[in-house]
């Protein structure tokens, strides 16, 4: 008989969820509006921003890729337009530059955070001046919930004056030098897709700096429309705004979301010591005392240049006993649809695109599973 099958991330749920939809329910707010999507708003605002900071606002929405296409449209990024972006991410903190007819600039990674090259940034910014087009926005990502080197980032985004875009989908929970990821971009975003560290089953949210950011995206996100009795319409709309059954299960899973970030954790120190003694495969791990991870997914890397055993290789061992493991984000300018763009950098996020590979993180593995993940990798390696 074939294994449970063990998954890369999946969901889990914290119990009270289904109370919130049965709330919905029984009062009928089954409509991508209600208390569940306010209260999301309030449950996520207070755990980004602690009692003494400046509050940022924020816009429950259908899924991450919603929140950065509205954070492209509120920053003024239009046709022609050229929008710098790691090139080492999911395709979604890309995708939505081309939905606007902007080009994405691609910058190359660096191999603390696996994140936006400072260097290379600087280096994308003043060329694409110099060619007589400054960006509108960079796109920076926290992959796998690694904080990317924000002072570094942020300086050189002040330097030029060019707004920051934080793709922090998969770093809820995370934070640099005690401070919140989703809260250090102009604009920032989440996403609460279902493998997620929390999911709504899909969803996301736009973070603002200011109010009036956030009432243009919730009036985007419900189909632009002008203040009249009737239907009116000024501006092109969008059906962005998130569900108040899907907040629901949004509201049940924050009241667990520090919990979820310990498991995963855990997860992490859990490969950590597995791979202690080898010489071969290093753990991902935080650079300095500054970073703190959630650690969403746990990642590994084996050793550059011929060698015995390779990320591939680990891979179709884990799938023959039903464990899940997965390559790294194939880098954006690697891939076919972006083949024409733009890129600055040299071979780093390629290297690490070859070399990683992404291990079973979720925070509802059991003992039993880490017994099956810890012996298969045991089997491999000896
Ligand atoms: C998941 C993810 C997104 C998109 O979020 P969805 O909710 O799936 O649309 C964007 N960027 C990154 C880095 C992601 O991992």
């Amino acid at each position: 008989m074939k294994k449970e099958k063990i998954w890369l991330s999946s969901p889990h749920m914290g119990g009270k969820e289904q109370q919130y939809i049965n709330e919905a329910f029984d009062k009928n707010w089954v409509a991508p509006l209600g208390p569940n999507v306010s209260g999301l708003e309030e449950d996520i605002q207070d755990f980004l921003f602690t009692e003494n900071t400046i509050k940022g606002q924020v816009a429950a929405l259908s899924s991450g890729t919603a929140a950065l296409h509205l954070a492209l449209i509120l920053l003024g990024v239009k046709r022609g337009d050229e929008v710098i972006c790691q090139s080492m991410t999911f395709a979604a903190s890309a995708n939505p530059i081309a939905y606007l007819g902007a080009t994405p600039v691609f910058i190359d990674s660096e191999c603390d955070t696996l994140n936006l090259s400072p260097e290379y940034l600087r280096e994308a910014v003043i060329d694409r001046i110099k060619k007589g087009k400054k960006p509108k926005a960079i796109v920076a990502v926290h992959l796998y919930g690694m904080p990317y080197k924000v002072d570094e980032i942020h300086t050189i985004a002040a330097e030029y004056d060019i707004p920051v875009i934080e793709d922090s989908a998969e770093a809820l929970g995370s934070s640099y030098k005690g401070k919140k990821c989703g809260t250090f971009g102009d604009i920032a975003v989440l996403s609460f897709n279902g493998n997620k560290i929390i999911t709504t089953s899909g969803g996301g949210a736009l973070i603002s700096k200011t109010m009036e950011h956030k009432k243009r995206a919730v009036y985007l996100a419900t189909q632009a429309r002008d203040d009249a009795p009737h239907y009116q319409h000024s501006e092109i709309g969008y059906n962005y705004r998130m569900s108040n059954i899907c907040a629901g299960i949004g509201r049940g899973q924050m009241r667990v979301l520090d919990d979820r970030v310990k498991e995963r954790r855990k997860m992490n120190s859990f490969y950590e010591q597995i791979f202690k003694n080898n010489s071969e495969i290093k753990v991902q791990k935080e650079p300095t005392n500054d970073y703190f991870c959630n650690h969403w997914l746990s990642v590994i890397f084996f050793k550059s240049g011929p060698n015995q055993f390779s990320k591939e290789g680990l891979r179709l061992h884990l799938e023959k006993e039903n464990i899940e493991s997965r390559p790294l984000w194939k880098p954006m300018h690697m891939q076919p649809v972006f083949a024409d763009a733009p890129f600055y950098g040299s071979n780093e996020a390629e290297d690490l695109f070859l070399r990683g590979l992404c291990l079973p993180s979720g925070s509802n593995l059991t003992e039993e599973d880490r017994g099956r993940i810890s012996k298969s990798i045991q089997n491999y390696i000896n």
